[in-house]
């Protein structure tokens, strides 16, 4: 029995964690994943305050230390459910059940696919979502990056570091990302960005070949041959298991007030699983502090 448990290890749970524990509360987190979230996917981090430059996988390892520092005990798990009896929590997952007097969820967002076929039998064998796991196996070859936002471009860039040619295919005319990023992209000149293009099936058979992408103003199509694609259209939630306790909103993310309180008593909300409009990781640690408080000052009632 646990006075808190919080589902997920992002920088949201993770600092929940540290605040919680800082109130001397009971606390277990729990992640099917890597600890510390999407951020360990992240090469560099130029936006988190304190840091002028830090890797996500260096920022992750301070936030897990500083909370196992206090006592937060971390667990590796998958998280199925979570129902209340009486005034408790029961959080089912594939290790079995735990039991909390409150909740905290904070599980984030996973990446979105294109929705083609045989898109996911070439996941991890040509196809990608992270260019700081897998750049370095297509160092000398050619990849196309899919999207046009901050993580299309951040990726474009750490491969075009290594790859003989980038490819950027994004469905409007315009790159959504900060305009500091699209710059330093278009001065690459391994990199061609093609605008107003889909992706339209893969090629090859066994092996991953390539992708044929389609103009979406002439229809025009056109075959690249690939040695591998990195998918960065954006996210999604993953928060069916919850909607007994909870409300989603209609992309699925968890509908919550400012203070991260949910209509369940004693189950709070934080980071890029609630809906909210900036997601990241300053706003991911801001929601973890805020809900932690907020299940604090309902423990303490
Ligand atoms: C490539 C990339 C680059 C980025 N760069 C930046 C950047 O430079 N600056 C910035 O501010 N933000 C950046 N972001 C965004 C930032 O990482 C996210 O906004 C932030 O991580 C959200 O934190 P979170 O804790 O809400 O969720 P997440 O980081 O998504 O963590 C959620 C955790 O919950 C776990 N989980 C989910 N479901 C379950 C379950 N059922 N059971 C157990 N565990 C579960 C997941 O495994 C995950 O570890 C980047 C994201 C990516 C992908």
């Amino acid at each position: 029995m646990y006075d808190l448990i919080i589902v997920g290890a992002g920088p949201a749970g993770l600092t929940a964690a540290i605040y919680a524990r800082r109130a001397d509360k009971s606390v277990l987190v729990l992640d099917k994943g890597t600890f510390g979230g999407q951020m360990t996917f992240s090469p560099k981090i130029e936006n988190y305050p304190g840091y002028a430059q830090i890797s996500g996988n260096e920022l992750a390892e301070k936030l897990v230390s500083q909370a196992i520092e206090l006592g937060a005990e971390i667990d590796m798990c998958e998280v199925t459910g979570v129902h209340k009896e009486g005034s408790f929590f029961c959080v089912s997952s594939d290790e079995g059940e735990f039991m909390a007097s409150s909740v905290i969820l904070a599980t984030g967002a996973k990446h979105r696919l294109l929705g083609i076929e045989r898109e996911e039998d070439f996941v991890g064998n040509g196809i990608s979502f992270c260019a700081v796991c897998d750049g370095a196996f297509y160092a000398g070859k050619t990849v196309a990056v899919i999207g046009g936002g901050n993580s299309a471009l951040q990726e474009a860039i750490m491969l075009s570091d290594g790859c003989e040619k980038v490819y950027v295919v994004q469905n409007l005319d315009f790159l959504t990302g900060e305009e500091k990023l699209a710059e330093i992209l278009r001065k690459r000149t391994n990199v061609e960005i093609i605008y107003g293009s889909t992706v339209e099936e893969i090629h090859g058979a066994e092996v991953f070949g390539g992708i044929i992408i389609k103009n979406t103003a002439s229809g025009e199509k056109t075959r690249l041959d690939l040695d591998g694609m990195f998918v960065a259209i954006g996210q999604v939630p993953e928060n069916e298991q919850y909607k007994n306790v909870v409300t989603l909103s209609d992309r699925g993310y968890i509908v919550s007030d400012e203070n991260c309180a949910t209509e369940t008593e004693g189950l709070f909300v934080a980071g890029d699983c609630r809906t909210k409009n900036i997601r990241q990781i300053a706003t991911a640690c801001g929601d973890g502090a805020v809900a932690a408080l907020a299940a604090c000052r309902y423990l303490d009632n």
